[in-house]
């Protein structure tokens, strides 16, 4: 799929949104380690979780 005209905002949300995708994949199981990766500090998650903050402090910025 090509989308060559994304707006900052649009491309913003396409990586929330898989974001969000992956912290539900990697998840924490009952034992504290990832359901998928069954490792403690599951990277994906991490950097899903760095991505939201990043987005969440990147909209801040331009909400006047
Ligand atoms: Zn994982």
């Amino acid at each position: 799929m090509t989308a060559p005209f994304l707006s900052l905002a649009q491309i913003l949300n396409r990586l929330a949104l898989t974001a969000r995708w992956t912290l539900r994949d990697h998840r924490p199981a009952l034992d504290g380690t990832c359901a998928l990766c069954h490792s403690p500090d599951c990277p994906p998650a991490i950097a899903a979780r760095d991505v939201l903050e990043t987005i969440r402090q990147l909209r801040w910025r331009d909400t006047p």
